[in-house]
């Protein structure tokens, strides 16, 4: 953990100040693993390979970390673990991404869904943010809600270059590519639930959201809270899944896709509930079954590997949530948290470099009060 992360972070009950007690550090004397202490709240935090971690439940993770540094925690016992019940759904979103990004994240494998670290930069610069190079004042900070495999961030690294960037997420494969991650100057990598964010408000130029908010028991509710970061004339970029997208296609391809729609609706609110275990076992049967068709069609067909196929298949059927939104629904929530809609995503760009169609429903907005 970079030092210069303090001055950004506070502790995500109460807002204060968090005092550090570094166990190990880094030759460049930055916090490796040690834990950060909110006096007032009387709770710490674990940091562990760099990454602190703010989530306000205990899980395995805590465990493991108090076995690992149970003579240093000593010298704390006057201060805890944070010990709420998780939010609604927050442990099962926390299980089931974990699963989903552990292999991709702890072999940095070189694909992100269908794109490699080249297409997200291309799809960053000319459909997401293509609105950044028209901006007078320079982006500085960037909160990345939902970093999944960390290559997003990578790519935006690069779009953004004038920028520190904080990643967050909630899901703990984070730990494993994390540290790879904040060997880049200007990247910080945290673990926490984007409802209790370790940051003051309106503290960034911008918060950028991609394909993560609608995994939440309510993505209004999840868009209220990260949209509160923002600093007044900042941004808030957006994307998550579109309510009329399996209606789009016509004949053939079009009936297809709505099967396809229907099996999500079915099997997913199943199968996400099914112990671990069967679902490890459900995507291995399935990606063996599926992975030379799937292989047919995805693009960087040289990188592809039975791995991204069942990640493919965790990401479509293992969420508990997966919310759908029309364009009108997400403009108004702008509108009611004091955005303006400043830029809509660039579907014909989309389609210029990846060939296909866009989907889903994706804006930035200007923040006004
Ligand atoms: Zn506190």
């Amino acid at each position: 953990m970079k030092n210069r992360l303090l001055e950004r972070i506070c502790c995500p009950k109460c807002n204060g100040h968090l005092t550090p007690a570094v166990f190990a550090s880094d030759t460049d004397g930055n916090i490796q693993d040690g834990i950060l202490v909110c006096r007032p709240c009387a709770l710490r935090f674990p940091v562990a390979n760099g990454i602190p971690v703010f989530l306000l439940f205990r899980t395995g993770f805590h465990a493991e970390f108090e076995k690992r540094f149970q003579s240093q925690l000593a010298e704390y016992s006057n201060v805890r673990w944070p010990s709420e019940p998780p939010g609604p759904g927050e442990a099962e979103v926390q299980d089931t991404f974990t699963e989903e990004w552990e292999p991709i994240a702890r072999d940095d494998d070189d694909l992100t869904f269908t794109y490699t670290t080249d297409d997200l930069v291309k799809l960053n610069r000319s459909v997401w943010l293509k609105w950044v190079p028209n901006q007078e004042t320079e982006i500085q900070s960037t909160l990345v809600v939902g970093c999944g495999g960390g290559k997003e961030v990578l790519a935006l690294s690069k779009v953004l270059d004038t920028s520190e960037i904080i990643a967050i997420d909630i899901n703990l494969a984070v730990l494993q590519n994390g540290p790879r991650l904040q060997k880049e100057p200007g990247i910080h990598v945290v673990v926490c639930s984007l409802f209790s964010l370790p940051f003051r408000e309106s503290s960034f130029d911008l918060v950028y959201s991609q394909g993560v908010i609608h995994h939440n028991v309510s993505t209004k509710a999840a868009f209220d809270s990260i949209s509160r970061y923002v600093r007044r004339g900042g941004f808030l970029f957006v994307w998550v899944y579109g309510l009329d997208d399996h209606l789009v296609l016509k004949g053939g391809i079009g009936f297809l896709s709505r099967v396809a729609w229907w099996v999500e609706k079915i099997f997913r609110p199943i199968i996400s509930r099914s112990p671990r275990g069967f679902r490890e076992l459900f995507f291995w049967i399935i990606g063996v079954i599926l992975h030379p068709l799937v292989l047919l069609r995805v693009r960087n067909q040289k990188s592809w590997t039975i791995k991204n196929t069942i990640h493919g298949l965790k990401d479509w059927l293992s969420p508990r949530y997966a919310h759908e939104h029309s364009f009108n629904e997400v403009i108004e929530w702008y509108e009611r948290s004091g955005y303006q809609i400043i830029d809509v995503h660039s579907a014909a760009a989309y389609r210029d470099l990846f060939q296909k169609r866009l989907w889903g429903v994706g804006m930035t907005g200007a923040r006004l009060s």
